[in-house]
């Protein structure tokens, strides 16, 4: 990495030497370069793009229109907020060999369906691929001045800046997902559940906020894997992690606990806000059917709720759950632990004769 920066900077040096020297425009050389050094400082692809941005307005006078990158999740998007969506979208599915807008994640707004867009002519459009490593990506720009020569090796030195910057910036970003996610299900793993477990109390004890946690495991499961086969099995389990990850909130967070078995923190929820929401779950669960290669697939859940009890500690309120879990099991699965309260109806008056 260093040393194709290092041979890029070489690069800007030459063709700026030549390109510039003659008409004196030492400062847009030393421009360039400083625009190439800051974009490897960056943190973030958000940081990157409104750095490239400036570049490209700076030095060529050029608007960047939009800038794609296709991820791991899907088509990431960065609009120029003046820009109208609806025009670049049918051109960012042709170009990404895409079906529909479904995967588009605009980075910088969110646009509402009632939104008043102003169009804008897409004539001079012009657009760049930024090809490098695993990092693939597009910029669409409308210059404001006629394109000369040079301007193709200027465009390309700061596209090869920012494909490495981009790059490196997925690099690091893939690292810690591998690091901290469950490859099968997507959800966290055990051990970033133990990381966020932690925080999570003492998040609670310090601001006296309630904190539950809930366990579920599905019930049953080696039957699945014995009629349907194992590959069935997974199934079942990405399409159930991802019905809870779906109903949940998005402070909570789900980890795959073991094989089988998850656990959901939720803060500032008490015990029984945990109960209601794992019930109205355990009832998505039971009424979910998932299709599979080897057909159609319908299982139950049981959970263990706990909630956290002043001056405990986060593996005292895993060993709760976990203890309801079992109780849960025990009773017959498909439940939640502690349940419901039933509240009797009110006795009716008895009348007394005398
Ligand atoms: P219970 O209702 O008591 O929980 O019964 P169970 O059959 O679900 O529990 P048991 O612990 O007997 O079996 C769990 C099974 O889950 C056995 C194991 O092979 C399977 N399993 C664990 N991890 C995976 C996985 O990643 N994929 C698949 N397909 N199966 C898995
Ligand atoms: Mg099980
Ligand atoms: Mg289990």
């Amino acid at each position: 990495m260093k040393g194709s920066l290092n041979r890029l900077s070489n690069k800007v040096s030459a063709v700026f030497s030549t390109l510039f020297s003659a008409a004196g425009r030492q400062s847009d050389h030393r421009r360039l370069t400083q625009y190439i050094v800051t974009l490897n400082q960056k943190q973030n692809p958000r940081e990157i793009i409104s750095e490239v941005s400036l570049c490209f307005k700076d030095i060529l006078n050029y608007r960047l229109f939009a800038f794609v990158i296709r991820t791991d999740r899907g088509i990431d998007v960065w609009l120029d907020p003046r820009m109208y969506k609806k025009s670049l979208e049918s051109v960012i599915i042709n170009d990404f060999d895409i079906t529909d807008n479904s995967n588009i994640n605009y980075l910088n707004h969110t646009f509402h369906p009632d939104d008043k867009e102003s169009e804008c002519s897409l004539k001079n459009l012009t657009s760049y691929d930024l090809i490098e490593e695993n990092c693939r990506a597009k910029i669409y720009m409308l210059p404001n001045q006629t394109l000369l020569n040079y301007h193709d090796e200027i465009v390309n030195i700061i596209l090869k800046s920012t494909g490495i910057a981009i790059s490196r910036q997925m690099n690091i970003a893939r690292l810690t997902d591998a690091a901290s996610l469950d490859p099968l299900t997507g959800c966290y793993n055990r051990r970033e559940f133990q990381n966020q477990i932690q925080r999570s109390v003492s998040d609670a004890t310090r601001h006296k906020k309630p904190l539950s946690i809930f366990m579920f495991d599905i019930d049953h499961f080696k039957r699945v894997n014995d009629t349907h086969g194992h590959p069935a099995g997974d199934e079942v389990l990405k399409e159930i992690s991802r019905l809870v990850a779906d109903n949940i909130r998005r402070g909570d967070t789900l980890a795959r606990y073991g094989g089988e078995e998850f656990i959901a923190i939720l803060p500032e929820t008490a015990k029984h806000k945990a109960i209601e929401l794992a019930d109205r779950l355990r009832l998505k669960i039971q009424s979910k059917e998932i299709k599979t290669d080897s057909g159609n697939i319908k299982v139950t859940a049981s959970f263990g709720i706990a909630e956290l009890h002043p001056h405990a500690d986060s593996s005292r309120l895993v060993k709760d759950a976990d203890e309801m879990l079992y109780k849960s099991k025990l009773s017959g699965r498909n439940r939640v632990m502690p349940g419901l309260i039933k509240i009797a109806p009110p006795k009716k008056a008895v009348k007394i004769r005398h």
